[in-house]
């Protein structure tokens, strides 16, 4: 095996010699379903989150900012100034539960498995007694799904709300408002924000501050293309900050293209996915000088030009591509990768920036997670034990006529046997709760030392305990290939097979 070790620009050396090496352990590309790169015509790209990575700190401080101030000016408390961004709090994939003002994360069968009240954390009785149903969540009107990272700062921004309700209803002069209502005027507060263009006129006179500038980049999009690969721009930004985006990513990064838009054959902003999918609006020019429509609505793109709007058949056309053979790269869940894996057959390439982080935990905490995972089945075991001897107990109370029974006691001398095992059934039970509950606390510690490193508040945002978080299920449900950056397939060979682990249901695992 290739030592995965090789300092970066040792391995770009080797790279660029033509030697293949191996990505460092963050950067390597998962599979869900098995992909032929080779057969991979065209490669599509989202913008925000994907080709470019926002600095999620400045970028969630300057929406807080600015939708603290929206909310002021609709009359919420002044107190609301003093709120402080929390990056680490609200991550991809919760559940925000309006009617109770609480924040969920939940595994991959909609159970809850941790909630807070605002920032407080939920005791497990409480949280049991509200979510004892699993599959919550279904209900629109009640519950909102986190699935961008656009939408985290709203989740801080509600949270802190929330506890103002509790700790400080004087600040409002009526009764403070339900949570439901918080979080409508919270989403649009932060929505007008976007609309208006406060925040990404803010972003558009500094990329620098709000971008991570990848150098990777640049070269993962020229080997693309040198493998004849087909690549397009489909963003829902609109022309004028994606210009000033794209432009900071990747003009002056490659001598051999003078404009960023020349990495693309097709390039169309304004997409309004997840409809772009699905509805059947016209490609509409835009004049890169002016920024106007300019020339006649059309059914397809033409290339090297900038278009607005636009539908997936007419992008499938000019491509000149099965639609199975367009692999897509986005950051977002639904938006980019369920509808156009359900509505088309595009293949799909989820980045989740979290990622590198996580795998790095992973290594970091790698016994501790052996350890947890050893712990758990033997936990498991004797929970099973104990249940068989708990039954056991009952069953002997009867015979024995300790316990009153309609059926009535055995016969006397089946009672006294009866009798004279009880004391050592119950002496087993106890050496078995004692065991487990010894366990149980070993196994609480090794997994919140884990949980803190992951995210202090919710642990790994892909699991939840020891099962598949609801996030991690759609990753895994939705996107063939997952990353952690765009610039990871620097490392990938074009005609790299990438084949997926084999899922077996409990019942075809090993004999
Ligand atoms: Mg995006």
């Amino acid at each position: 095996m290739p030592n995965p070790e090789l300092p970066l620009p040792v391995r770009k050396h080797l790279l660029d010699a033509g030697v293949s090496t191996e990505a460092p352990f963050t950067r390597r590309v998962f599979t869900n379903r098995d992909l032929a790169f080779d057969s991979m015509k065209a490669v599509g790209f989202d913008m925000d989150y994907t080709l470019g990575i926002y600095n999620q700190p400045a970028l969630e401080a300057l929406s807080i900012e600015i939708g603290v101030e929206k909310l002021i000016r609709r009359g919420y408390p002044t107190r609301l100034e003093t709120i402080q961004a929390d990056p680490e709090f609200a991550v991809r994939g919760l559940v925000v539960d309006k009617e109770y003002g609480n924040i969920l994360k939940m595994d991959r069968h909609g159970y809850v498995g941790r909630a807070y009240h605002g920032r407080k954390l939920l005791p497990r009785p409480e949280r049991k007694d509200i979510y004892r149903a699993q599959r919550v969540g279904q209900e629109r009107e009640r519950f909102a799904r986190v699935d961008t990272l656009f939408a985290l700062p709203e989740v801080t921004l509600f949270a802190a709300l929330v506890e103002m309700v509790e700790d400080h209803p004087d600040d409002w002069s009526r009764t403070p408002p339900s949570y439901t209502q918080i979080w409508t005027d919270v989403r649009e507060a932060i929505d007008e924000s976007h609309r208006d263009e406060t925040i990404k006129s803010r972003i558009k006179d500094q990329p620098a501050a709000y971008f991570h500038k990848d150098p990777d980049l640049a070269p993962t999009l020229h080997k693309l293309r040198s493998a004849g690969k087909k690549l397009f721009l489909l963003t829902n930004s609109y022309y004028a900050y994606t210009q000033v985006v794209m432009g900071h990513l990747l003009n002056d990064q490659m001598a051999i293209y003078d404009d960023w838009s020349r990495y693309f054959d097709w390039v169309v902003v304004g997409s309004q996915k997840p409809s772009f999918f699905v509805a059947n609006r016209p490609f509409l020019e835009v004049d890169r000088r002016t920024q106007a429509h300019v020339g006649k609505p059309r059914d397809e793109p033409q290339k090297g030009k900038v278009y607005e709007a636009g539908n997936r058949e007419g992008l499938e056309r000019a491509l000149g591509v099965h639609s199975d053979e367009i692999l897509y790269v986005g950051d977002h869940i639904y938006g980019d990768i369920v509808t156009s894996k359900k509505t088309a057959s595009w293949r799909t390439v989820l980045v989740v920036e979290d990622l590198e982080q996580e795998l790095e935990v992973q290594r970091a905490h790698e016994l501790s997670l052996r350890e947890i995972e050893a712990l758990a089945e033997i936990r498991n075991e004797i929970t099973e034990q104990l249940f068989a001897e708990k039954h056991k107990l009952r069953v002997l109370e009867r015979l024995g006529g300790e316990v009153a029974d309609e059926d009535g006691a055995g016969e006397e001398t089946v009672q006294a046997a009866a009798r004279g095992t009880l004391g050592d059934v119950r002496a087993r039970l106890d050496r078995l709760q004692q065991h487990r509950d010894e366990l149980e606390a070993v196994l609480q510690r090794r997994t919140a030392t884990v949980d803190q490193a992951y995210n202090r508040y919710w642990g790994s945002i892909f699991a939840e305990r020891l099962n598949t978080s609801l996030y991690g299920a759609q990753v895994e449900g939705y996107a063939c290939l997952y990353t952690s950056r765009v610039s990871n397939f620097l490392y990938v060979s074009p005609s790299r097979y990438f084949h997926a682990p084999a899922a077996r249901m409990p019942h075809r695992g090993r004999a």
